[in-house]
């Protein structure tokens, strides 16, 4: 029997989220995640997958797998430092470095834990941290689990980065000051100013870190955020994820040799998690070799992105200022957001309301998630499900 103490905490608590329509029911979907899935047992138009270059289903990415399974089995074994260390991870990391620019690369099996790993395996109770107030839920957690003072930074204020760092320089508090930044903000699509913010963390010695997760296979032909800017001599720690652009699942590091040296004997995940499978090793191996052959993929994602953006605008809807192929639909007013998005559903377009508190009140919007394996009829379909409800509800 549980305790009578959690029991009553889980009921008022749920009760309470249900009652704010804060519950999130999580819809279960039944086929693979492409441009089109099933959910419910109909097809909708998918514009909420992070699968930006629909690698998630590619065949040459399903064979090296397959292939992965059949050579090595279906798990890694153990940890990386004990004997989970096989001959598919250091390929994968050297591929990894290649692809960023850097020396080194150490992989993880999330980017969410990579961020955990990697901040507080540098940083502690005697250095601050500089984070953009847009940054995301895996950084917020890394800079807590540090222990080092956060200090939050208006969203992209350079003056505001700038009065900060010097500040927390000038005051002899700290031994380490660390600047970190989503590379792309995912709710908006915007790019951090990171000449800027490399400028700063120059003039004030900052630590940088770049949090790739939505720039990668997306910005800098593929390379992203800070190959686009051409930086990558500059930023300390460039983080990614292989389950976004690259389709599969995993996170990493890439920077010099001896931040590599030093997160192999100091981040905890890669210390006390077993390694990602052989066959998520493989594919994610493969999905980086395809982006440096080809830019194919990626510009079919960036031609994709600007139909949409443009066959939404052209309609009147108000799509904020993306500066990537993310297209958020601004409709404002919380609920009017999400009814929006349940008549695009009901209409056979998956494209999620994002409402209060995860974006500003008032800001309300419906984020479309184009993918290079997205077709121009399917693109055609969902804007004319868009003006069908737009209309209908008056937003446009
Ligand atoms: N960082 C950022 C900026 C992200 O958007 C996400 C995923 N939403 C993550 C890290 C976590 O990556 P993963 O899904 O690989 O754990």
């Amino acid at each position: 029997m549980s305790s009578q103490t959690l029991n009553q905490f889980l009921t008022d608590n749920l009760a309470a989220l249900r009652e704010q329509g804060l519950y999130n029911d999580i819809d279960t979907v039944e086929s693979p995640n492409g441009p089109i899935i099933k959910i419910n047992g109909k097809e909708q138009i998918n514009l909420s997958s992070n699968n930006y270059l629909g690698l998630a289903t590619d065949e040459r990415l399903k064979k090296a797998a397959l292939d992965a399974v059949s050579e090595w089995g279906v798990g890694a074994g153990a940890v990386r430092t004990i004997n989970g260390t096989l001959d598919l991870h250091i390929k994968l990391e050297e591929k990894l470095a290649e692809f960023k620019g850097t020396e080194a690369a150490i992989s993880y099996q999330s980017g969410f834990n990579c961020n955990m790993a990697a901040i507080s395996a540098v940083m502690d109770k005697n250095d601050a941290i500089l984070s953009d107030e847009l940054n995301h839920a895996s950084i917020i957690d890394g800079c807590r689990l540090s222990k080092a003072k956060i200090i939050r930074v208006n969203h992209s204020d350079m003056d505001d980065l700038r009065q900060k760092a010097k500040e927390a320089r000038e005051s002899g508090q700290y031994n380490k000051i660390m600047v970190i930044t989503d590379g792309v903000f995912s709710m908006d699509g915007d790019i951090a100013k990171l000449p800027e913010i490399i400028e700063i963390a120059e003039e004030f010695d900052l630590i940088s870190y770049v949090d790739d997760a939505h720039g990668s296979g997306v910005l800098g032909k593929g390379a992203g955020t800070v190959k686009h800017f051409g930086l990558q001599d500059k930023v300390d720690f460039q983080i990614g994820t292989l389950s976004k652009a690259i389709g599969v699942v995993g996170g990493y590091v890439a920077g010099k040799k001896d931040l590599i040296d030093w997160l192999k004997v100091r981040s905890r995940p890669f210390l006390f998690s077993t390694a990602v499978t052989p066959a998520d090793a493989a594919a994610a191996t493969k999905a980086i070799e395809l982006l440096m052959e080809s830019t194919e993929l990626h510009d079919r994602l960036w031609e994709n992105g600007n139909y949409l953006k443009k066959g939404l605008k052209a309609l009147g809807f108000n799509i904020g200022d993306s500066e990537t192929p993310i297209t958020p639909c601004i409709i404002g007013d919380e609920k009017t957001t999400q009814d929006f998005s349940k008549r695009l559903y009901e209409e056979g377009v998956y494209a999620k309301s994002i409402v209060f508190p995860t974006v500003p009140k008032g800001t309300g919007r419906v984020r479309n998630m184009p993918t290079a394996a997205h077709t121009k009829d399917m693109l055609d379909e969902a804007i004319a499900i868009y003006e069908k409800v737009g209309k209908e509800m008056g937003v446009i």
